[in-house]
């Protein structure tokens, strides 16, 4: 940083202090975007990587069984909440990232550590342009930092999804599917995938991108994510 944007920025700072992205109180330690009671208070989801549990049960209608794990637990009014809309909303990325590293130090002693690549759910190039990233790619980019396993961007997503919340779950998940193509389908022959996405809520998302990803010949598929919302 030179001397006038040192000096822009603090008066910035003045004005709009640096806040923390899930309890959005002002950051007054260099702890990252995250505050000091948050990094270690923060609801977790209590959704260890077992066989069955949760989220396998969820996907087990349309994919053969995955591994799954969430880290954090999303309820409505909770800091979690207030945490992954301000990294989507309110230009918090690097959150994103940060929640990538401390979950990839979770699960680096778990089978999901032997995956072969991390797979971020795509965002259409519309909506791509509009935020200027993806949450869920900057997410996959800590996990790999932590985990050392690629990621690779395996989908793609064709066109911008009208809003699903008034779809049931079945067209959720075919509008999801029906919008995702694999563009290099010999990448994920034989291969365990971990799919990683910003909240699993209903699991539609997740259940086709892991369709998608079984169909091209995936051996293993694991499903991770920031934050789960349940009930
Ligand atoms: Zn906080």
């Amino acid at each position: 940083m030179n001397m006038v944007t040192q000096l822009l920025q603090s008066w910035w700072d003045l004005i709009y202090p640096p806040y923390c992205a899930a309890c959005e109180a002002t950051l007054t330690e260099e702890t990252g975007e995250l505050c000091l009671s948050c990094l270690t208070g923060l609801p977790v989801s209590g959704i260890s990587e077992v066989e069955n549990n949760w989220i396998a049960q969820e996907l087990i209608e349309k994919v053969p069984p995955v591994s799954g794990h969430a880290l954090y637990s999303f309820r409505q009014g909770n800091n979690i909440q207030r945490l992954i809309h301000n990294i989507k909303y309110r230009k918090r990325p690097q959150a994103a990232y940060e929640i990538g590293l401390q979950h990839g130090a979770v699960l680096k002693s778990t089978t999901i550590a032997q995956a072969d690549a991390i797979v971020p759910v795509p965002m259409a190039a519309k909506r791509l342009a509009e935020r200027g990233y993806n949450q869920a790619q900057l997410y996959a980019e800590g996990l790999s930092k932590t985990m050392k396993i690629p990621v690779q961007e395996l989908l793609l997503k064709d066109t911008f999804l009208k809003s699903q919340t008034k779809l049931g779950r079945e067209q959720r998940y075919q509008n999801v599917a029906d919008s995702m193509h694999i563009p290099e389908p010999s990448l994920v022959v034989g291969k365990h995938l971990i799919i990683a996405d910003d909240v699993f809520t209903t699991g539609a998302t997740m259940a086709a991108c892991a369709r998608l990803l079984f169909d091209a010949g995936a051996k293993h598929i694991s499903v991770v994510t920031m934050a789960i919302a349940r009930g």
